[in-house]
This record gives C-alpha cells, structure tokens and sequence, in this order.
C-alpha cells in the first residue's frame, strides 16, 4: 500500500523525536511491502521563525494533502513573547480547524513493564488498564456562547453548552468503530440526570447502537465515570464523551498510566486523514540532548497505522516491539526509576531497538 504522511517535526524535542517514528514506519513498510513518503510541514516556532507565521496556508495545505499526519511537538520560550494570536499554539487550533478533527482519542494502557509508575495500588494495576477516551472536540460549552453581564447590582456569567444530534452522531460513531477495532465494549459518558444536551446524547447513543448489534454499549454519569477511573479501570475498553467531560477524564486517564512520554493521541474527522502526536509539549528543558522518550510519538504511529490507514498487524508489530523492548529492561532517563538491572537508552538507541525488535519478529 502506498500512503504519504505529512511530517511536522516542529520544536524542542519535537525533531528528535519524529525521526525515531519514521525509522519505525520505514522498517514496517520494508517488511510489510509498504511505500510510505513524508512531506516536511512547518508548523510552530520553526514556522514563526521561517514565514512569521506558526502555520501558513502553505504548510496547511501539505497536511490536507496527505493520507495523514504526523506531529512531535511545538512551542517554547524563545516564542513565549510573542502577540497570542501568532503563538505557535495557534498552528495547533489552525491545523485541527484545517482538518476539521472533531474527535480526539487518547489511549490509557499501563505498560505492566512500568507498572510501579502508577499513582494506583498495585492490585488494581494488575488487573490491567487497556482503554481509549474519544473526546468531542470542536462543540459544546467551549464553543457555546460566553459572556459576562449586570444583573441586580452584580457581574453574572453564562456560557451556552448546545449540541446538535448530527454533531453527537459523528463522534458516536467514532466511538463505536473504535470499539469495533478493539474489544468491542463502548460506555458513553454523559449527565443525563441533569443536563439536556445529555439526554439528547443518550438517546443518539442508543439510536447508533442498532447500527453496530457487534458493540456492546453501556452509560455510565461522568461523575461515576471519574470514579471508575481510580477503582476499576480494567472496566473500561472505549470511552464516549463530549468536550468538557473528555478534557477532564483524559487527562485523569493519562495520570494513572504513570509517564507522559508514553502516551499516544489521535484527532479524526469525517474521512481518514487523521492527526497523530504525542500527548506532551515540546520540552524545551530537554531539547538537543538526545535524552527525550520517544515512546509517545511511535505509538502515535501506531494508532495512524490502525485507524487511518487500516493496517491492525503492522499497529500490533510496533505496540509489541515497544513491550519487548521495556521487558529486555531499556529505559530513557524519564522512565528509569523503580527496577533492577534497567540499562539507559537514549531517544535515536529507543528508536533503533525498536526496530529491531520489529526486524526480530516472524
Ligand atoms: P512538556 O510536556 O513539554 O514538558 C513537561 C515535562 O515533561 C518536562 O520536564 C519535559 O522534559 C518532560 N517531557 C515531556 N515530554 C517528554 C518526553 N518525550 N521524554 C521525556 N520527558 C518529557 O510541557 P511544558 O514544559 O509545559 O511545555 C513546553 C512547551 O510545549 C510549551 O511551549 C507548551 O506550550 C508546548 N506544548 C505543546 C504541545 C503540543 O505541541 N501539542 C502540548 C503541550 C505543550
């Protein structure tokens, strides 16, 4: 299969580690028969600096151009003065907007390898933490109307959480081809004893779920759900929920899983150009010292593999790899705490043993 990727390698560590996600992918496209091209993209400090713009329509329209892309990171203090509408976050609301990704999936999985990183007990990280939060990304409360008034000698604020059942049934529906790809368990998360946007939520949950009899779909209040979190996560196989619930529960998610280095993230819209990065920034304390994990930025390959270009087996090589080589006891410097006889690896030697550990495989 032949697929072009845009590249945009971005700031600090984001150059670093992106190189290790293409030597990946160039070693699945060896032993898979695959063709995969990159287009370099500027987007972030690096496009500030070169077009005095952190992402021109140019560089925008490399991205809308490709099967996918892939991001390692933007920003740092040499652009923190910067006016904020030239920010290099900004290119990150630019290009979401570009693509029109309303959906924002990010993987919890605790590596058993890093188990003692978890701010959980052990016995509830035994019994596994394997899920995905899909996020509603571009509707409600933080796209609703906000203001500010006088009312009665006061300062009153409201901010209008609105959603329509078309914008519930496009996420619903990645929930649910989500689930489909993984252990086929779906929970929507909602607040339908309060809140109207929920019910309406609920009852587009249920409407889809005839569509999809092989998922099994269950509903659970995001209050509980916060709960279930901490006690139980091994429950959870793919989560649903709209903006402001998912903003929250993801990040309680990538906590319990212990190193941010570790984790993945993809952002899809209607087709199957999809946005793939690592969950952190770009780490500017680290930057040029080839000490950066790139763990996150290879498994968001992984997921670009799995849901954008349909490719389970090559996903699963990569995911497995990166198991082995936390089993054989390499560690960069930012996961190598809690372990005996651990050796020390370094961004471009993770990347290489990962590739061998794939170049190994049957
Ligand atoms: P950060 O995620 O860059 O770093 C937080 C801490 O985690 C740092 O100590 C860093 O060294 C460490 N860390 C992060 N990724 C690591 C990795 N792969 N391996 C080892 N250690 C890692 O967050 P920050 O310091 O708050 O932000 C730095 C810059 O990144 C800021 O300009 C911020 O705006 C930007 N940022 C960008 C994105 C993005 O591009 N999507 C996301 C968040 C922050």
């Amino acid at each position: 299969m032949e697929k072009k990727i845009a590249v945009i390698r971005g700031d600090g560590i984001g150059p670093e580690i992106v190189n290790e996600a293409l030597k990946v992918l160039d070693v699945i496209a060896e032993k898979y028969g695959h063709r995969f091209s990159y287009v370099d993209a500027d987007m972030g400090g690096c496009a500030i600096d070169k077009y005095g713009d952190p992402l021109p329509q140019h560089e925008l329209d490399k991205c809308l151009g490709a099967d996918s892309v892939l991001l390692g990171a933007v920003g740092g203090p040499k652009w923190d003065s910067v006016p904020g509408n030239m920010r290099p976050e900004k290119g990150l609301l630019r290009i979401r907007a570009g693509m029109g990704v309303y959906s924002n999936n990010r993987p919890a999985k605790i590596w058993k390898q890093l188990a003692s990183a978890s701010p959980l007990k052990p016995e509830i990280v035994e019994k596994g933490i394997d899920f995905i939060i899909v996020r509603e990304l571009i509707g409600g409360v933080y796209f609703g109307e906000h203001k500010t008034f006088e009312d009665g000698g006061e300062k009153v604020s409201e901010d209008v959480m609105r959603y329509s059942e078309s914008e519930i049934e496009r996420i619903g529906r990645i929930g649910f081809e989500t689930a489909r790809k993984r252990r086929k368990k779906l929970c929507s998360v909602e607040k339908s004893n309060v809140l109207d946007t929920s019910r309406l939520w609920k009852s587009v949950m249920h409407r889809l779920a005839e569509e999809y009899p092989d998922v099994e779909l269950s509903d659970m209040l995001v209050d509980n759900c916060a709960m279930q979190i901490v006690k139980n996560p091994a429950q959870f196989d793919v989560i649903v929920t709209e903006n402001m619930f998912g903003d929250i529960l993801s990040d309680e998610a990538s906590m319990i899983t212990g190193s941010i280095g570790m984790i993945p993230s993809s952002s899809l819209g209607a087709g199957t150009n999809g946005l793939y990065e690592p969950i952190h920034g770009s780490a500017p304390d680290i930057a040029g010292k080839n000490i950066a994990n790139p763990i996150g930025t290879v498994l968001s390959a992984a997921m670009m593999l799995r849901y954008s270009f349909d490719m389970p087996k090559e996903a699963d090589d990569i995911e497995e790899a990166v198991g082995k080589v936390l089993s054989d006891g390499w560690r960069t410097a930012d996961i190598m705490s809690g372990g005996e006889g651990l050796k020390s690896a370094g961004c471009s030697e993770m990347g290489d043993l990962i590739c061998d550990a794939i170049k190994a495989m049957k």
